[in-house]
């Protein structure tokens, strides 16, 4: 028997925390959890999940308009913003029995844990101790600083709004801010997204922003670029808006998209000798070891590639190390990844721009009406577009703008993982009629 009380104590039963916890109990290690606020963390409850539920939502209004163009008499319908979010609770309830139910093999706290020394925790009020700690708190989104804040919401409230105003203003041009723009423009609310770039998601291709931002205003949205917000005022139900550039906009909601910051204050990092850096994400080493040699941080506390299937790698990849068979490979670098606006987006690997420092690029670029739209008549385009490395003929980027992006860039990513070359792609017979196959057949 160790002189501790667990094996492994873990804060945080989200993503990340709930896979390095189970894996580890698999292990035969005494685990245990502590989750402050609801098991599955936010991916199950205020980001992935429902996001993606709120967007499936968001696609039937001009779905039903697509469908005139092939013979449908389908009549405009009433969006009941109520009915969505009480169905979309039912089904983050089921998720969150299930998260429990994962959790079996370990001890669960339904509190919050701090750090009191560099083993010892506070739980709700009682002291445990553990031989190993894992930090999985996660990031919380960044509040606004102009003067009005107060009167702005931010993701995570999002999904609870009792009703949808008829005007809604996005700050950021992030992940979010391009995701809610589609879902709350598809259900009708007019939108204005300040950004204050000239083209929202940096760090992604240039031919996939513009694409986008071309998306976006076709959707109705009116990108307001290169404008931050200067404050914001409460009149009545109304937000009067006030940007940068003088000008201002009558609102009925205020949706601030800014970035997300690791949830780090008031953990007892110092009084454990975990170091962060100067955001207060936790400071790791490839192994996902703080400064603290028995002590780990996995997922968004880390503030490096915030999604959730790198936060599950992560948490399995620990476990594994610690108390099974040595971890499971993968690769930070070519993670594939898709933002879910209105159309999707999803790459894998060196954009142009990155790739192009390394040495020349041959670039592959199609750009096309999918097949949907010559008969529905919207106005709709798709981009796909892939980096060749000069040299090796190695195709080191995808990316795509375009319905179902998402699903065909997962299998493509095992192709650039491995290695794949441009004459790999070509000698691919393709799958017709796609838009997939437009991929293997671009010269
Ligand atoms: P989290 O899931 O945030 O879990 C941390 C948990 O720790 C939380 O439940 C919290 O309550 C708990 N906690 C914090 N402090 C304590 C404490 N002191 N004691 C006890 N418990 C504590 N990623 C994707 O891959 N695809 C997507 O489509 C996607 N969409 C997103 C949409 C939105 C709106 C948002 C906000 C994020 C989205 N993400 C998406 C990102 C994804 O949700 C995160 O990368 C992922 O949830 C990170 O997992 P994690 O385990 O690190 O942290
Ligand atoms: P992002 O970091 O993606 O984007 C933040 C945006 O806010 C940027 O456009 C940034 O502009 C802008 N911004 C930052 N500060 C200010 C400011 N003070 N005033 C005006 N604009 C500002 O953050 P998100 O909140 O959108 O998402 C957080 C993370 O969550 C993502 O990075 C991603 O890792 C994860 N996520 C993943 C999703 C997915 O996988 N589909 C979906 C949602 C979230 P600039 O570019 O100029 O810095």
């Amino acid at each position: 028997m160790t002189a501790y009380d667990f094996d492994l104590f873990v804060i945080g039963g989200g993503s990340g925390g709930v896979r390095c916890a189970r894996i580890a109990a698999g292990h035969g290690a005494r685990v245990a959890v502590a989750e402050e606020r609801y098991w599955g963390g936010t991916c199950v409850n205020v980001g992935c999940v429902p996001k993606k539920l709120l967007v499936m939502a968001s696609e039937y209004g001009a779905a039903m308009r697509d469908s005139h163009g092939f013979g449908w008499d389908t009549p405009p319908g009433r969006h009941d913003w109520a009915a969505l979010i009480a169905a979309k609770d039912t089904e983050i309830a089921r998720l969150n029995g299930i998260y429990r139910q994962l959790m079996s093999g370990c001890t669960t706290f339904d509190a919050r844990a701090t750090l009191l020394d560099p083993h010892t925790l506070d739980v709700g009020g009682r002291r445990v101790t553990a031989e190993r700690i894992v930090i999985a708190t996660g990031g919380r989104p960044v509040p606004p600083a102009f003067p009005g804040a107060e009167h702005c919401i931010v993701s995570d409230d999002a999904f609870h709004l009792p009703a949808l105003p008829a005007h809604i203003t996005i700050v950021g041009g992030g992940y979010i801010a391009v995701e809610f723009a589609g879902i709350f423009a598809g259900l009708g609310v007019q939108v204005d997204q300040v950004i204050r770039q000239t083209l929202p998601l940096r760090g992604f291709d240039e031919d996939l922003r513009e694409g986008l931002a071309e998306a976006l205003e076709a959707n109705g949205i009116r990108l307001l670029r290169g404008k931050t917000i200067a404050s914001v005022e409460a009149d009545g139900p109304a937000r009067l808006v006030h940007l940068s550039d003088g000008t201002m906009i009558e609102t009925g909601l205020v949706f601030a998209a800014i970035g997300r910051a690791a949830h780090t204050a008031g953990l007892g990092l110092e009084q454990a000798g975990v170091d962060t850096d100067g955001f207060g994400a936790v400071t790791v080493d490839s192994e996902s070891r703080t400064s603290q040699p028995h002590i780990f941080a996995i997922g968004d506390v880390t503030d490096r590639l915030n999604l959730t299937p790198v936060a599950i790698a992560e948490g399995h990849a620990l476990a594994d190390r610690l108390f099974g068979p040595g971890p499971r490979k993968w690769e930070l670098e070519a993670v594939a990844t898709a933002v879910f606006s209105s159309p999707p987006i999803a790459t894998v690997g060196l954009t142009e721009a990155e790739a192009a420092k390394c040495g020349p690029v041959d670039i592959y670029l199609s750009r096309f009406t999918p097949m949907r739209h010559t008969l529905s008549g919207r106005a709709r385009k798709t981009l796909m577009k892939l980096v060749v490395d000069q040299a090796t003929q190695r195709v080191v980027g995808a990316h795509m703008l375009g319905e179902d992006a998402p699903e065909i860039m997962q299998g493509l990513s095992i192709a650039i993982n491995t290695g794949a070359t441009k004459a790999d792609f070509d000698r691919t017979v393709g799958i017709h009629p796609t838009a997939a196959e437009e991929f293997v057949t671009m010269r």
